[in-house]
């Protein structure tokens, strides 16, 4: 059985699917229904870049009970170069390796596992651009 929930949010955890307000310009993802810069409610359909740089990340120690297998591991904040800022998992890099402003760039990994579910997540990881 899959969850409702990671079905209707594939376009954004496959394609980094995002919506430009047609009126101000603002990328909002994951997409919303108003735009919180100028209220309208038009929006296009873009795809994000892959290409950002990190803001601030943290080592996570004791994960929640799905992430277990992977502890410690590394979360970011990172911003795309559309000004959009997600949270996610950094990843092939030792924490002493990351740096504010260090640009990285999104890759198409698994996220876990839900076995009750049945379903195996994928999603966007940050790796960091190594020249
Ligand atoms: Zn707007």
């Amino acid at each position: 059985m899959k969850s409702p929930q990671y079905t209707r949010e594939i376009p954004q955890r496959y394609r980094l699917e995002a919506e430009k307000c047609r009126q101000c310009g603002k990328v909002h993802f994951p997409p919303r229904l108003i735009c919180d810069a100028c209220q309208s409610q038009e929006f296009e359909q873009v795809i994000l870049s892959r290409a950002g740089r990190i803001l601030t990340w943290t080592v996570i120690h004791v994960p929640p009970t799905n992430f277990d297998l992977e502890a410690p591991y590394i979360i970011a904040i990172v911003e795309l170069e559309e000004g959009v800022r997600l949270t996610c998992q950094v990843v092939d890099c030792d924490p002493e390796e990351l740096a504010v402003d260090a640009p990285v760039e999104m890759v198409f990994r698994r996220i876990q596992e839900d076995s009750q579910a049945d379903i195996i997540q994928y999603g966007y990881k940050a790796v960091l651009s190594r020249p």
